[in-house]
Parts: structure tokens; C-alpha cells; sequence
């Protein structure tokens, strides 16, 4: 199957020859109110330009949700109410076979093109309880404003329970929320629905652990190794079943503390398990034991070989 995703260009021919202000994203160029650039005529939706709730900048965002707000200004404001559009995040979701893919606020290219100073975090969960029938894996990605811990934007993939991760991150962007308020969100839970954790609250801690500097991390996608000593501590089994990373030394997790005198003090150490939770224990127990300069993989193993390792 071949998906094309060519994007929505405005069809502004009406409004040029009306003579109209177009702005530079190709859209009906509007100020608040939903006004064009001739007050009597109101424009709003793919149309339209408005702006990005987040930056501010100058956006054209094709989705049915910001038009239909638009349009409710524009009706208001018409009949005499002083209604001000805030802008859209562009929250966007999509159902591919059984995989969903929701998305909100900037991702890192974005991110970048607006001048950001940004990190990201990665973090896979279940949709709830794991012990409960029915939980599937939830991957969260977020873009952390470095510095104020501000959330910029978040991705989320799996198959159950994204709609409503998505949301909340939509909230908290909005919001001007940062990942410690995350990590404190009170969300709903029982068996079914979540975890005592949420999804959302773990993306808050290991982004809160990133932002506040209390272990330091690689990205696999932009890092590449050079000289560390790779630690990998998942158990014997999975490294058998799986494989490992090139040049990895495994020693599990639990066996660590026993096995101290075959980790080098001479040399940075990245540690990586499975999806990121024991590689981040491995590198606490290891800051604790002496050996400062330790790392942890982001997303483990899984997301290296997402990365191509
Ligand atoms: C296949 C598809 C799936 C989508 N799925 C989603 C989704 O899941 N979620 C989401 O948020 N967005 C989705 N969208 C986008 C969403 O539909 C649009 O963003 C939204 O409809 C834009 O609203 P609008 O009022 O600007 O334009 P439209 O809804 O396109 O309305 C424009 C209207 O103007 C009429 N018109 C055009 N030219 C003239 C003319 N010369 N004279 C008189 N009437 C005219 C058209 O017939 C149409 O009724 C989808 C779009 C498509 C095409």
C-alpha cells in the first residue's frame, strides 16, 4: 500500500480577485477576529492564514476543528460579539490499519524552524494495566523546551488509548504546562482505562529526569558511539532472543552490583536495555557506585534499531 501525502494548498482565486491580502503560507490572511484584510469579509478555515497557537507565527492548518471554531467567530463577530481566535496547535490524529498516530503542538523539525532550544524524551508504556486483558504498547515521543521544561509538542503511537494521550498534551500545551506538571497530572485510572502511572505521567518523569539534568541520556537518534563502553543489561534471555547492539558488554541489571569490576572507570559508559527503564536504573546505580560519567540510551534497544543501529 502506497500512502501519498501531498498536503492542502488554499484555493484562494475568489479572494485575490476580491482583492484581498494573502499571506505568506498561501491562506486568506485574518487578524483575531477572523476578519480579512477588508473588515467586512471574514475568512476562516483551509483558507484561511491565522496562526499557530504556540509560536504565533503565521499558519495555514487544514483540519476540521480549527475551521469549525473559526467559523463560530466569525459568525459571532458578524453579529456584533468581540471574539478572538487563540490559534491551533494543529492536534491531529489518524487511524492506519490498527496502528493509531496522534500528534500535537511542534515536532523537532518544526521545533527547530521556529528557534527552539529543545530536547526530546521517548517512552514506551502500556494503553493500561499491563496485567489487565487487552494492553498494547503506547509510544510517546515529546519535544521539552531545554531550559524551562516548557512542553512543546508530542507524538503518540500504538493501537489503543492514543486519543486521549494526545489530548491531554494538547491541554497541557495550551496550558503552558512543563513535563514536572506532567509527572504530577491526576488522571484517571483503574485496571481497564490506565495505569497507576499513566502513560502521560511516565513521559513526564523521564522528560522531568532529562530537563532537570539528573541522568544524563543519549538520543539514539543523533548520537553515535565513539569509544564508550555500551552496557547492556537486559537479562541473558532476551539478548539471546533479541541480539544486542555492536561491541555491547551485557551484564543484567540484577547482576550489576556483583559485577561492578567488569565496568571501566576509564571510559564514558551509555547504558541500554529494552525500552529505557532498567538502562536508567543501570546508570543511577553506576553514578552511585563512583563511575560519574555514565549515560542512558533513550528508548533502549527497540529505538536503536528504529534508528537504523
Ligand atoms: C478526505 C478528508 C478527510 C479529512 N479528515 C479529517 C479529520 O479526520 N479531521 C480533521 O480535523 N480534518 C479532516 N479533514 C480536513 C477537514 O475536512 C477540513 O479541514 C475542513 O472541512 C475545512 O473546512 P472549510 O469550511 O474550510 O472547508 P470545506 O469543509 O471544504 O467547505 C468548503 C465548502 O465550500 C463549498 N464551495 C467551494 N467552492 C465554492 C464556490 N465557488 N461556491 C460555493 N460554494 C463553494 C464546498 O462545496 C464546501 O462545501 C479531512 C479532509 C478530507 C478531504
Amino acid at each position: 500500500m502506497i500512502l501519498l501525502s501531498v498536503g492542502v494548498k488554499a484555493e484562494v482565486e475568489l479572494a485575490k480577485s476580491a482583492g484581498l491580502e494573502i499571506g505568506a503560507t498561501g491562506g486568506v490572511k485574518t487578524n483575531g477576529r477572523m476578519e480579512s484584510s477588508d473588515p467586512d469579509i471574514y475568512a476562516v478555515g483551509d483558507a484561511a492564514e491565522t496562526m499557530h497557537a504556540l509560536t504565533g507565527a503565521r499558519a495555514r492548518i487544514a483540519l476540521a476543528g480549527p475551521a469549525n471554531r473559526q467559523g463560530r467567530i466569525a459568525g459571532a463577530n458578524t453579529a456584533g460579539a468581540k471574539l478572538t481566535y487563540s490559534g491551533a496547535l494543529g492536534t491531529s490524529i489518524v487511524r492506519v490499519l490498527n496502528m493509531t498516530v496522534g500528534f500535537t503542538g511542534l515536532n523537532s523539525a518544526q521545533a527547530t524552524k521556529a528557534g527552539f532550544s529543545f530536547f526530546t524524551s521517548l517512552t514506551r508504556d502500556h494503553s493500561h494495566a499491563h496485567y489487565y486483558p487487552g494492553a498494547t504498547p503506547v509510544m510517546i515521543k515529546l519535544v521539552v523546551e531545554e531550559g524551562t521544561g516548557r512542553l512543546l509538542g508530542a507524538q503518540v503511537l500504538g493501537e489503543q488509548g492514543i486519543d486521549k494521550r494526545v489530548d491531554v498534551f494538547a491541554t497541557a500545551i495550551a496550558g503552558k504546562m512543563t513535563v514536572d506538571d506532567l509527572e504530577n497530572l491526576d488522571l484517571a485510572y483503574a485496571p481497564p482505562f490506565g495505569s497507576a502511572n499513566d502513560p502521560v505521567n511516565t513521559a513526564g518523569f523521564v522528560a522531568g529526569h532529562i530537563a532537570r539534568g539528573d541522568i544524563s541520556t543519549v538520543a539514539p537518534e543523533t548520537w553515535q558511539p565513539d569509544g564508550e563502553f555500551l552496557l547492556d543489561v537486559r537479562d541473558a534471555d532476551e539478548v539471546a532472543e533479541l541480539g544486542r547492539l555492536n561491541g555491547a558488554v551485557n551484564i543484567p541489571l540484577g547482576e550489576l552490583r556483583d559485577r561492578l569490576g567488569e565496568v571501566p572507570h576509564d571510559r564514558r559508559i551509555v547504558a541500554y536495555c529494552q525500552k529505557g527503564q532498567r538502562g536508567y536504573l543501570a546508570a543511577c546505580l553506576l553514578r552511585g557506585r563512583g563511575f560519574e560519567n555514565t549515560a542512558n540510551l533513550r528508548g533502549g534497544y527497540l529505538q536503536a534499531r528504529l534508528n537504523g543501529w
